[in-house]
């Protein structure tokens, strides 16, 4: 057995996922002398903002996705360098991202940061994560409550219905109810919707509902959709939409070892490049990370060596997967393998292992998933084996939730 607390998760891979136990991605709350950051008087950085569409909030152009954040004084320096918008979710830590961010921004002043949490709609299609006819939207407040209570405030800044995969289901009309009541009772100012699969489709069906105020859409270099997505974004721009990019540097890194990273840099850079993106909200976890992302603002140019950079990186696989749902028909056990995929690039990307155990264990799936296939016969647009990467990902599936507190 080996010692939980000498386990480094840079020995993820060394260890392999059984001998992960005790990495969990456990937030601390600040308290205290701890909320003193010095990251205000650091430096004077360039910071370049953007109006969210018709929300008004004016942004900086490089905010955080706190998901895979477990370091409160991160959080907290984030705040005091200059960002403003925290982007967190109901489900992230299983609540305990967002009751880091509540222990962050208690005392600071309210209008000195912006925060958008995302509820998603229950239940769901196991297999595609399509809303149903059992979606009840009256699970929609209650889980709400929950993030307001995490946060510690009465309201939030904008209010997302979160991970929508196709386009009928940013129109579903109960959940549509549900978020224009929590807006109309102040508990949300703005409402949104978010999508990493088929966004211009999501896109152009909420913008028909002209209900939302904001989208939240997967967005960068690698899409194998780009001119579609940018064109989708184009329109949700110019109709008022404050448009926020997630997922922009694409898995972070190439291989599953972590030794060949994307250029982050240049990564972000291409996303901001788009005048339609108002906001990017990169999902560091490290001092320099942060350091990097926020020097982007210094000059968006691309370089010469940063484009060689990304048009080498487009060719390659990586740990990115398109959510192109192309895999799913032909699986024999019609397996969720976009999201599966989405769960081996949370784990040996983004290093956060309990979003990649929440994903992989929202699903009914056997041990060894692919066990009964002798010879896989998906074909996946980015090369993925998938069936190795299946396999490898459902081992954390034995580990039980608390394993990650
Ligand atoms: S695994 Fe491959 S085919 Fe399936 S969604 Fe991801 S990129 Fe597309
Ligand atoms: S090996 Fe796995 S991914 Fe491939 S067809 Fe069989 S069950 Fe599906």
């Amino acid at each position: 057995m080996v010692e939980k607390k000498n386990i480094k998760r840079r020995n993820f891979i060394k260890l392999g996922l059984t001998g992960l136990a005790g990495i969990g991605a456990a937030p601390a709350v600040l308290k205290g002398k701890d909320k003193v950051s010095v990251y205000a008087q650091k430096k004077d950085r360039k910071f370049i903002y953007r109006t969210l569409g018709k929300t008004g909030i004016k942004l900086p152009i490089v905010n955080m996705g706190v998901m895979n954040a477990d370091n409160p004084n991160l959080v907290a320096a984030a705040l005091d360098a200059g960002i403003v918008y925290l982007d967190t979710a109901w489900g992230y830590q299983r609540g305990r991202n967002e009751e880091m961010i509540g222990s962050v921004i208690k005392g600071r002043p309210r209008d000195s940061y912006v925060i958008g949490t995302k509820v998603p709609g229950m239940p769901r299609e196991r297999k595609t994560g399509y809303l149903t006819a059992e979606t009840d939207p009256k699970n929609f407040p209650k889980l709400f409550d929950e993030c307001l209570k995490r946060l510690g405030l009465e309201y939030v800044d904008i209010l997302y219905l979160h991970n929508i995969k196709r386009g009928r289901d940013a129109q579903f009309e109960p959940l549509l109810k549900a978020l224009e009541k929590e807006k109309k009772r102040g508990r949300a100012k703005f409402i949104g919707v978010t999508a990493h699969t088929h966004e211009p489709e999501v896109i152009r069906a909420a913008l028909e509902t002209e209900v939302y105020d904001v989208f939240l859409t997967g967005y960068n270099f690698k899409k194998d959709y780009q001119e579609e997505l940018k064109a989708a974004v184009a329109e949700a721009a110019e109709a008022g939409l404050g448009i926020v990019a997630m997922k922009t540097q694409a898995g972070v890194y190439w291989d599953r070892e972590k030794t060949d990273p994307i250029n982050m840099k240049a990564a972000l850079k291409w996303v901001l490049n788009d005048p339609n993106i108002h906001t990017a909200i990169p999902g560091f976890t490290t001092f320099d990370q942060m350091e990097l992302d926020l020097s982007v603002m210094e000059d968006l140019t691309l370089t010469a060596q940063e484009i060689k950079d990304l048009r080498l990186e487009t060719k390659t696989g990586g740990l990115y997967c398109q959510q192109c749902e192309q895999c799913l028909p032909q699986c024999k056990q019609s397996l969720p393998i976009p999201d599966l995929m989405r769960s081996y690039m949370y784990a040996y990307g983004y290093n956060n292992l309990e979003a990649a155990h929440e994903l992989v264990t929202s699903f009914d799936l056997p041990d060894n998933p692919c066990g009964d296939c002798s010879d896989c016969v998906v074909s996946c647009a980015k090369e993925f084996n998938v069936k190795e990467r299946i396999t490898d990902i459902s081992r954390l599936k034995n580990l039980p939730a608390d394993f990650f507190v």
